[in-house]
């Protein structure tokens, strides 16, 4: 069943959500040659906890730590450990967290140090089919209308669209109603209406789109070993239009980059 918020609780969500938008940012100064995924958590719990928050995935159906830590063929779901990032990688951190009842839940995916190009510009298209995605997101419009989205931007580019894994309604549990694919079809499955909060997370492949589990139970990857991104947005429906409850913000203040593609929701026209 999809439980749709007030307004009051949509401000709730963004309170979690911006905790999650602000450790993304502290970590990205962090994120370097050297520094281990473990580390990193550390810092996290405790920068959620210092601001009011608790780690919404520890203990989250067991898993282990704070953040999910997916380093280069990693899709989603890694642990974090005390092997050091290396020059070159890439790590998708995954962030929850809990406050006033209300989850936040983003995700993005840093370069360390001097990446490949093709590795470049894989993160640069899954970020761009994020909101290609998420201006799906509005009333009247339905599921598939966003997976559809997501999915003809990715294939274009030539790249494999995660299919065991999704987005999802997110509030007061991390995984709510709908599930939100990154794969569909127009005018397929449940339709949008005013007050709804998602997690819209494309997970995409440089290779192939099949991926395979670890034997911790956790982690997958990508069934080629080619490295695979990842982006996550929390987005409202606010006047029939998708609203961002997160901001990638904080992570381009950090990392100096100058960037107006959150700006431009505040400007689509119905
Ligand atoms: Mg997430
Ligand atoms: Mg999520």
């Amino acid at each position: 069943m999809i439980k749709i918020k007030s307004s009051e609780e949509i401000e709730l969500m963004r309170e979690s959500a911006l905790i999650v938008s602000k450790t993304l940012g502290m970590l990205a100064s962090e994120v370097k040659p050297g520094v281990s995924t473990l580390h990193l958590d550390t810092l996290a719990e405790t920068f959620i906890r210092d601001h009011g928050g608790v780690p919404g995935f520890l203990g989250l159906y067991d898993f282990p730590n704070s953040l999910c830590m997916s380093p280069n063929a990693q899709v989603v779901h890694g642990i974090p450990n005390k092997t050091p990032l290396q020059e070159g990688d890439i790590i998708s951190i995954d962030c929850g967290v809990l406050k006033n009842e209300f989850y936040g839940d983003h995700a993005y995916t840093f370069e360390v140090g001097e990446i490949a190009e093709e590795t470049k510009k894989l993160l640069n298209v899954t970020k761009q089919s994020l909101y290609i995605g998420i201006r799906e997101f509005k009333t009247g419009n339905r599921v598939g209308d966003v997976g559809y989205a997501i999915q003809k931007f990715t294939e274009d580019h030539g790249y494999g669209v995660v299919r065991e894994l999704v987005g999802h309604g997110l509030g007061r549990t991390m995984h709510e109603d709908p599930e939100m694919p990154n794969y569909g079809k127009r005018g397929r499955g449940k339709k949008f209406v005013e007050g709804m909060t998602v997690a819209i997370e494309p997970m995409t492949n440089l290779g192939t789109k099949n991926i395979k589990q670890l034997k911790d139970g956790w982690t997958i990857l990508t069934a080629d070993g080619k490295p695979s991104a990842h982006f996550e947005h929390n987005v409202a429906i606010v006047n029939g239009k998708p609203e961002l409850l997160s901001t990638f913000k904080y992570i381009y203040d950090a990392l100096g980059i100058e960037s107006n593609e959150e700006e431009e929701f505040r400007q689509i026209k119905l």
